[in-house]
Formats: C-alpha cells, structure tokens, sequence
C-alpha cells in the first residue's frame, strides 16, 4: 500500500501522486494554504478566470470546485471545518480534493446544497471522466430523512463512488436513532466513528452495531488549519476523512475495484477491538497500514502544541429538539400533513415557510391546525399542519417540495405530477 512517511509541513508544495479525487462536501477549504493548495483538484476543462464555462458542464470558473452556498467559484473556507478535513482525506497524498462549498462560514449548510455538491461530483466522474473515488460527508442530522439527499447518494454509488459519512457527535446508539446521511441504506455509504488513542470509542461518537460500519481515530488529530496554520481538531467529522482517505489509496492501488471490493478490504482488514465487538459493525478500527503517517503522528505528540479545537459534526437539517423539527406523514399532490416542533421554543406556535421547486409559496403557515393530540406528547401548544397543495405551484414531471421554519430547512421532499 502505498503510504508517505513525511508530515504535513513537509507535504506543503508536494504533489499528489495520482489521479484519484476526494470530493469533500464541506465548508470550502483555506486556498492560501500551502498543504492545500498544493492538494487539491483542478479542473483540466476549464480555463482560469476567463469568466466562460469552458467544459460545459453548467459552472463558470469551476476550477478547484464550487460554492453552492453563493452559487460561485470561490470556494474559500471562513469556518475551519473543511480546512481541517481536506488535509485529513489527503494525507497519504494518493488523492486530490475536489473542494465543494455548501456549509457558509458560520458551518451551516442546507441539505439542498449538500445534493447540489452531491450531484456535482458524480456528474465530473461520469460525463467528464474525472476519476472521483470518494465523497466525504463530515455532517449530519438525526431527523430530516430526505429522499432527494439518498437518491443523490445512490447516485454516487451507481458511478462507483464510495461515500464516507461521520457517524456523528452525539454518543448514542445510531441504530436506535439513525442520522443521515450515515444511516441511508446505500451499499457505497461507509459509516465512521471516532475512538480515543487508546482504541477505546471516544464518548461522544455514535455508535451502532448495524448503523456505524467502523472506527479511527477522533481525538486531538492534527491537520490543517485557517490561515496557513496547523491545528488539532476532535470529532466524527475528522474520522471520516481518514477513511476517505484509506479508501483513496486502495482504489489507488487496485483501480479495477468496485465499491464493494474496496470495502470488503477495507472492513475484513480492521484492527478487531474487544470493547468495539458491539458497537461497529466490523468490530474495530481501521487498519493502521491504511491511516498515513501524518496522521498517525497524534499518537507520540506528549501535549498538543496547539491547544484542542473541538468542532461537533455541523448540521444538515436538525439534529435534536433544541432546534425546529419537521415530521410529514402525508404528502401528495392533494395535501401536505404532519407536525412542527420548535424545541428551543415549545409552547408557540410555529411558523412554516412552504417552497415549490425552490419558490416560496406559502409563509406563515401556522402549525395548528392538525393533530392537535400531539399536545400531550410534545408539550403544550400546537404543533400539526395541513396544508393544501395548490395545482398551479407544480408543473409536470418531478417537483421539489421544502419546509422551513426561519432559515432552517427543516424538510425536503419530491413528488410527481
Ligand atoms: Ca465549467
Ligand atoms: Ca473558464
């Protein structure tokens, strides 16, 4: 297996060794950085800053990725968070990063972004041969099941691209209470927990002996940071780039693999560790002959030389009552039914923004009108709607229809006419 034995710093201005890509779907990434910017992908379609879409493909400049948050080109990280990942699911320095921009600078993203990010990177592989083995998704939420954001993900699993999700930073039993994207029932959908460097699964990672696939190391890892800078960083979100970035070099390595394949590899080689038999599906840890050097250098490091950052896996849609959550049981072409609950806020009624193909149709649509009896459930106050779908909001073939509360998309979802 191929595997460098340098660190980051000396890394800086080297470059990658192949022709594999990592999309990471993120907050950008620092463009400055001399890691980065010696790592990530570029575009051979397209022509630097001539303002005109040379490859066709619907995105003007789109040199090292874009930024679905603006809907341009510039896809420079104001957050850390995908800064920090990017060099992780690098660091063996087999692959490039694709930069894909869809959480803004605060680390908020909406799901409809992530797809948007989603489709991107398999539409490069699949009309434009650009040889994406791995998208990264170091983000989630335990509600918001959405239809589009797995049919996007089965997708990537069609074009052969493996999709590494962090488990999340909730230290519960995801079987029992499935986030997504971790949880999606796709066959290309890796699923990665953190342990502490004593192997043991760090407190506040996920778990799950059906939902959570395996683990790596989460805790005070180092890697690149905002302005040119090193930083050590704690959570799911930091595991799951060291498995994209194992999967990038054995796909490096045996390029006529498919999907399952690599993960066969991957998970029959894992480190098998008694206190993680019930907890990942595979029982252990990630090979360590599959995790670079410059990652595994953590482990010797006395005392940080840079105090810990710790940043939660940011949130697609809502991760927990302290924020809004929607539940639809009902839609179709007639109706949208089923119930809003503001955690932070559980006695007032709540307000719904209803959007048609990314049009605001409706607005303060007031939850409270139906289901009434989910008083004794969720606290006092209202919570149901019901709402009736207007024929003239939908045109033929596939529409996508989204509920916010405020600015959180708190529901997406299609339907046919
Ligand atoms: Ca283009
Ligand atoms: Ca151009």
């Amino acid at each position: 297996m191929l595997k460098n034995t340098l660190n980051f710093e000396q890394l800086e201005n080297k470059k990658v060794l192949s022709g594999i890509v990592v999309a990471v779907v993120d907050s950008g990434a620092d463009i400055n950085h001399s890691y980065i910017s010696s790592h990530w992908w570029t575009n051979p379609g397209e022509i630097v800053g001539d303002n005109i879409d040379n490859d066709h493909n619907g995105y003007v400049d789109d040199i090292h990725g874009w930024n679905f948050v603006d809907n341009n080109n510039d896809v420079t990280d104001g957050y850390g968070h995908g800064t920090a990942v990017s060099g992780l699911a690098s660091a063996n320095n087999v692959d490039s990063i694709m930069v894909l921009k869809f959480q803004n600078n605060q680390g908020v993203g909406y799901t409809g972004d992530a797809i948007n990010a989603i489709n991107y990177a398999v539409m490069m592989k699949k009309n434009y041969n650009i040889n994406v083995g791995v998208i990264n998704a170091s983000w989630g939420g335990t509600t918001g099941y959405s239809s589009i954001l797995y049919d996007s993900i089965k997708n990537a699993n069609n074009a052969n691209i493996i999709f590494v999700a962090a488990a999340g930073n909730s230290g519960i039993d995801s079987d029992l209470s499935p986030r997504y994207p971790s949880c999606y029932d796709v066959d290309n959908i890796i699923s990665v927990g953190s342990v502490t460097s004593d192997k043991t699964m760090a407190g506040f990672s996920n778990y799950g002996k059906n939902s959570v696939d395996l683990a790596t190391w989460g805790t005070s890892i180092y890697s690149t940071s905002l302005n040119n800078s090193y930083g050590y960083f704690s959570g799911t979100s930091f595991s799951a780039p060291i498995v994209s970035d194992a999967v990038a070099s054995v796909e490096n390595s045996n390029p006529s693999w498919n999907i399952s394949q690599v993960k066969s590899y991957i998970f029959s080689s894992v480190e098998q560790i008694e206190s993680l038999r019930d907890r990942v599906m595979t029982g252990g840890i990630l090979n360590n002959s599959l995790v670079s050097s410059v990652v595994q250098t953590f482990k010797v490091a006395s005392t940080p030389v840079v105090s810990v950052v710790s940043k939660p896996a940011s949130v697609v849609s809502q991760p927990s009552t302290s924020v809004p959550i929607i539940n639809v049981e009902t839609l179709n072409l007639k109706s949208l039914k089923g119930w809003a609950f503001d955690g932070s806020k559980p006695t007032s009624r709540v307000l719904l923004k209803v959007y048609v193909n990314d049009t605001l149709v409706l607005r303060n649509v007031s939850a409270s009108i139906y289901r009434a009896d989910l008083k004794s459930k969720l606290g006092s106050g209202y919570h149901g709607f019901n709402i009736k779908m207007n024929s003239r909001w939908l045109h033929n073939g596939f529409n996508k229809v989204s509920i916010k509360i405020g600015n959180h998309e708190a529901y997406s979802n299609t339907i046919y006419k």
